[in-house]
């Protein structure tokens, strides 16, 4: 089941997820603004397009995977819509706002094409090794026409609801990760300071009520719980700056939605003062230096 595939966007994400389309046996068109970029995609099987217009002509796929809502609307208004045929199914894999996506599928419906928002969870490695997790909002059509072209890319493809249901679903997710990583570092800083062993303490936290993803799989302290950025100083795994931004879509939706959501505002702003104090490039889980004041930039 070959198909033509049109792929916007080929940055640290989109530079891994779509050699695996390419692998997987279809013909993928790639444009990126960045020539660097591009020229990745290209030396891994990608075939190069001069522009977005060029990447979506005849295309019987449209996949995008750009920064943020500004880029996802203005990809789709200027240089999609009206330039890749009404048959072609679009798939944006950035993350963005629920509004935003949901404004943009319904352009896109009002223009004759289906459309569906599918964010995903895991980092760089995962976009490179196809092990993404896929967050799918769109109709029950939508959805069985652009699992099978997602595949290639995923470990797990959910049908999270209707469309912006993908975004709403990974927001919702990160928020209580931002928390439940603050709380944990939290946690962990105290017990020291009340002399507790930090071995100790994961062992008896990780199997009692204060566990959490945060804990038992991504532990902020290095040599306690399996291997994560904690014991590579910080480095690698999901950016701070990638968090705070997710926090902020997940304030921007509490917002419009009327929801107080005051542990996700309370990581928010402990978010907000890492990325400004230069922990923006650190995995999120560091913050736990700025908690136990050794951050130093
Ligand atoms: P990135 O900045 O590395 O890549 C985005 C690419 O889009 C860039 O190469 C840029 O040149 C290109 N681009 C921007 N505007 C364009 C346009 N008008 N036309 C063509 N190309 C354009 O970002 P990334 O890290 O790959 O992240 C992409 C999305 O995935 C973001 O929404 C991010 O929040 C989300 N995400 C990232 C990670 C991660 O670990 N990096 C994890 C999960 C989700």
């Amino acid at each position: 089941n070959m198909a033509r595939i049109a792929f916007i966007g080929l940055g640290h994400m989109g530079g891994g997820m779509a050699p695996n389309l390419v692998k997987a046996g279809h013909e993928v068109r790639a444009f990126d603004l960045s020539e660097d970029a591009l020229s990745k995609a290209c030396e891994q099987g990608c075939g190069r397009a001069g522009s977005t217009e060029e990447a979506v002509k005849d295309a019987e796929v449209v996949v995008t995977m750009l920064p943020a809502a500004k880029h996802v609307l203005d990809v789709y208004r200027s240089n999609v819509f009206g330039n890749a045929p009404t048959s072609a199914l679009l798939i944006d894999c950035s993350t963005i706002d629920v509004a935003s996506a949901r404004t943009v599928e319904e352009e896109a419906k009002a223009k004759g094409y289906e459309m569906v928002d599918a964010p995903v969870s895991g980092g760089i490695a995962a976009a490179a090794g196809g092990t993404l997790a896929f967050m799918v909002g769109g109709s029950d059509e939508a959805f069985a026409r652009a699992k099978p072209f997602i595949e290639p890319m995923a470990k797990a493809v959910i049908h999270a609801g209707g469309p912006g249901a993908g975004q709403a679903a990974k927001i919702c997710n990160n928020m209580i990760l931002g928390a439940t990583m603050a709380a944990t570092c939290e946690g962990f800083v105290l017990a020291q300071k009340l002399g507790l062993d930090p071995q100790v303490f994961f062992d008896i936290s990780s199997q009692a009520s204060g566990q959490s993803w945060s804990m038992t799989s991504y532990c902020p302290v290095p040599g306690v719980g399996p291997k994560t950025p904690a014991d590579n100083g910080y480095e690698g795994g999901f950016a701070a700056a990638l968090m705070l931004k997710d926090l902020k879509l997940a304030m921007e939706a509490a917002k419009q939605a009327g929801v107080d959501v005051e542990m996700g505002e309370e990581a928010e702003e402990l978010y907000e003062e890492f990325v400004g104090k230069g922990g923006g490039n650190k995995d999120f889980s560091g913050i736990i230096k700025m908690i136990d004041g050794t951050w130093n930039a």
